[in-house]
């Protein structure tokens, strides 16, 4: 290929919010590097883990922000999603409660960053069929409601993992190019 067709660069903020221990880390660990933890502390989360991805030939970093915790204070400030171009709202299908807070995330996301952040609804956890709390019906209805993408995950058994994290990538780079 021609020199100019080369080494173009691109780096996409994308960030990981949610309420306190709906898997958000671990989407990450699992995502970046493979990895699960069966008992993660909210406080694994690195500030920030780049990921290079292949979108269409052309390589792509994605700069992915965890929390170190601070969600749980409702205290994620707005350097957290500052210059943010994607994100993803996650919830736990096993808890209500999640679900229930994503319109406060959303709330926050918007006040916070550019209304135009490409953003994905996540339902982690659908390894806990047994236990779910939320139908992925409800999931769907309110991402179409919202004009989110949607998906469910599993960071456990690894499931739409890296789907998830490549929709937005790819939304973000088709929005660009
Ligand atoms: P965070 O606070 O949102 O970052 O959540 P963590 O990634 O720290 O995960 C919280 C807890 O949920 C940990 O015990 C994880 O092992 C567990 N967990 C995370 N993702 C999944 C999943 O997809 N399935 C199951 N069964 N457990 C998960
Ligand atoms: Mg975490």
């Amino acid at each position: 290929y021609s020199e100019d067709e080369k080494s173009e660069d691109y780096l996409f903020k994308i960030v990981l919010i949610g309420d306190s221990a709906v898997g958000k880390s671990n989407l990450l660990a699992r995502f970046a590097r493979d990895e699960f933890y069966p008992n993660s502390k909210s406080t694994i989360g690195v500030e920030f883990q780049t990921q290079k991805m292949d979108i269409n030939g052309k390589e792509i970093k994605a700069q992915i922000w965890d929390t170190a915790g601070q969600e749980r204070f409702r205290a994620v400030t707005s350097a957290y999603y500052r210059g943010a171009v994607g994100a993803l709202l996650v919830y736990d299908i096993s808890r209500r409660q999640t679900f229930h807070s994503i319109g406060r995330w959303l709330n926050e996301l918007h006040t916070h960053s550019d209304m135009n952040v490409v953003t994905i609804l996540v339902g982690n956890k659908s390894d806990l069929k047994d236990i779910r709390e939320v139908s992925t019906a409800e999931g769907k209805a309110l991402a179409e409601a919202q004009g989110l993408f949607f998906m469910e995950t599993s960071a456990l058994d690894s499931s739409n993992v890296a789907a998830a994290f490549e929709t937005v990538v790819k939304e973000i780079y088709n929005i660009l190019s």
